[in-house]
């Protein structure tokens, strides 16, 4: 597999070369040069594989510089019942559980911190060791959160050779949970940094650290932010997991609805359908920062910037410039390179004489209240806590459900993470994974720094000394 650059790269560059890096050289985000395509005797023999075989039937067309030897160890290694015990069936990995005949939630959040992040990270985690001892080379990776990403990289990068990571989160800003989960981590190549301000002052440190190229290359900097190829290839997986599991009959429809962010889920789900997977249409849900919504429904693409980003309670889509959404717009305006540049050059731009539901895309719009009321609801009618990201999926799933088409709601995280909304929905606190009983209480490690490049960069030093 060859793979090109949205901007027009192309330097015959493969899965294993951008494996380990971010944007291309001309500043694009790496694409496969053609999509692998199915038939229908490759999807029938899909249809009874598990996880791990499912796993490496996709990602071996994706990643075929990869000996398959080894990728299939890399995979069976991953998606253990061990790494993903905390759902209805771990053997299943990604369980499908049924809220009525038609609507399933498919789990895809069973895994270490608790969020469908972990899915592609904890392979990232396995595939980025091979690749740096093949190599000799060692990596230091480099992060800011708010906390759903900088706890998914540090329990795929713990204990892990060649590879350190310095995490960056905003200082007493982060619940006591996503904190405990993060600074109880012990091991030696894991450092949090816990910065005197906001979120926004830990990515300015991150970037200023990062564009010194000299320090960025003495130093190996490396990240594993949302637009890494592999993530995105990695999340591919479970829809043909989730569609197989539910679709009626062969070729027969399934439509996903997807709580969205940086567009990196949902662009996977774009490219299993382009692969050839039975996907009606792939249902896009935002909360309040609906910039993406607003695309689907009117073709005007309006980023914003972080002052007009509204703090809501599904924190983990608070995003209004969506780093994958490059990726869709690529195959929207016929892979034409030139018109990608330009688009971005304008920053906002208006493609409404394209047709985004060809591809699939259907969009919806979620709140505060909306969110409060799906939690409930799913309580009260089907017994099950969703957490606020699940339920704004849910929420715009319901609202643009074809009652003829089986429909699939994605559970990005376990309502045990934001503990806060689900009381101010249910009136009581979610369950937690026994494993995180008392997790507050153990010893935390960090260090808490200024918001200051300089001082990072000391520490990166220091350790790597
Ligand atoms: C990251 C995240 C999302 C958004 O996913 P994208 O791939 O960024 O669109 C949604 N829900 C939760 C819980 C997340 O952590």
């Amino acid at each position: 597999m060859r793979y090109v650059s949205t901007r027009g790269e192309d330097r015959g560059a493969g899965f294993r070369e951008i494996l380990l890096g971010g944007l291309m050289e001309d500043g694009g985000l790496a694409m496969p040069a053609e999509y692998p395509r199915l038939s229908a005797a490759d999807l029938d023999a899909m249809r009874t594989m598990n996880y791990r075989e499912l796993a490496f039937a996709v990602l071996r067309l994706f990643a075929d510089d990869v000996p398959e030897g080894v990728l299939r160890a890399l995979i069976d290694k991953t998606y253990t019942a061990e790494v993903y015990s905390n759902g209805s069936n771990a053997e299943e990995i990604t369980p499908v559980r049924t809220l009525e005949p038609g609507v399933h939630l498919l789990e895809l959040s069973n895994g270490p911190t608790l969020a469908f992040k972990d899915m592609a990270m904890q392979l990232l985690g396995n595939l980025f060791e091979w690749a740096l001892a093949e190599r000799g080379e060692s990596l230091n990776v480099l992060g800011a959160t708010s906390g759903d990403t900088g706890s998914s990289a540090e329990y795929a990068m713990r204990g892990k050779r060649g590879i350190r990571v310095f995490m960056l989160s905003p200082h007493g800003k982060m619940s006591a949970f996503q904190t405990a989960q993060m600074f109880t981590l012990m091991d030696e190549n894991i450092h949090n940094l816990a910065v005197r301000g906001v979120f926004d002052d830990c990515q300015d440190v991150v970037k200023a650290v990062s564009n010194d190229l000299e320090f960025k290359r003495r130093y190996r900097i490396g990240t594993v932010n949302s637009i890494n190829w592999a993530r995105v290839v990695a999340q591919v997986v479970y829809y043909f997991k989730g569609y197989f599991a539910v679709a009626p009959g062969a070729g027969a429809p399934v439509d996903f609805a997807v709580p969205s962010g940086n567009f990196g889920n949902i662009c996977a789900g774009h490219i299993a359908r382009m692969m050839g997977l039975p996907i009606g249409r792939l249902i896009l849900a935002t909360n309040e920062n609906d910039v993406l919504d607003e695309f689907f429904r009117t073709g005007i693409y309006r980023p914003r910037g972080t002052t007009e980003t509204q703090q809501t309670s599904s924190p983990s889509m608070d995003i209004s410039k969506a780093s994958n959404f490059e990726r869709f717009v690529f195959d929207l305006v016929g892979r034409d390179s030139a018109r990608i540049r330009s688009l971005w050059a304008q920053g906002a731009f208006d493609l409404s004489g394209t047709d985004a539901r060809r591809f699939g895309f259907v969009s919806g719009s979620s709140t505060h209240t909306g969110r409060l009321a799906t939690i409930r609801r799913t309580w009260e009618r089907y017994g099950v806590v969703v957490d606020p990201h699940t339920a704004d999926g849910l929420k715009v799933g319901m609202e643009l459900r074809s009652v003829s088409t089986p429909l699939i709601c994605l559970e990005t995280a376990l309502p045990a993470k934001f503990a806060a909304t689900i009381q101010e929905a249910l009136g009581r606190e979610p369950e937690r994974p026994s494993k995180f009983d008392g997790i507050e209480a153990l010893p935390q490690r960090s260090r808490v720094i200024d918001a200051d490049a300089g001082v990072v960069k000391r520490i990166i030093e220091e350790s790597v000394s």
